[in-house]
């Protein structure tokens, strides 16, 4: 499956999975690093791991336990990157 992103206000690339956001943290030996883009809300600790940072797969996944996906805010947040997306392209072909 591929991993899905959403680009944020700030212009950087959040994994979307589960419903959940991750934003980018580490990079390790063949392996990327995705935290919770909650966790300074939440204390959360989730993180996935992908194998390459654009289209790889996540190969590990862990549990939210602090909070549930909020599917809400991550439509919003979807239809704002989709908008920027859009600008983009428009620009690059006028
Ligand atoms: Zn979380």
């Amino acid at each position: 499956m591929p991993l899905q992103f959403i680009v944020s206000q700030k212009g950087n690339k959040l994994l979307l999975h589960n419903g959940h956001l991750h934003s980018f943290y580490k990079e390790g030996v063949n392996k990327f690093i995705w935290r919770c883009s909650e966790y300074k809300t939440y204390k959360c600790t989730s993180c996935y791991t992908t194998t390459r940072k654009e289209i790889g797969d996540i190969i590990k996944e862990s549990v939210h336990y602090s909070h549930a996906p909020d599917t809400a805010k991550i439509k919003i947040k979807e239809v704002i990157s989709n908008i920027k997306e859009e600008a983009k392209t428009t620009i690059l072909t006028n």
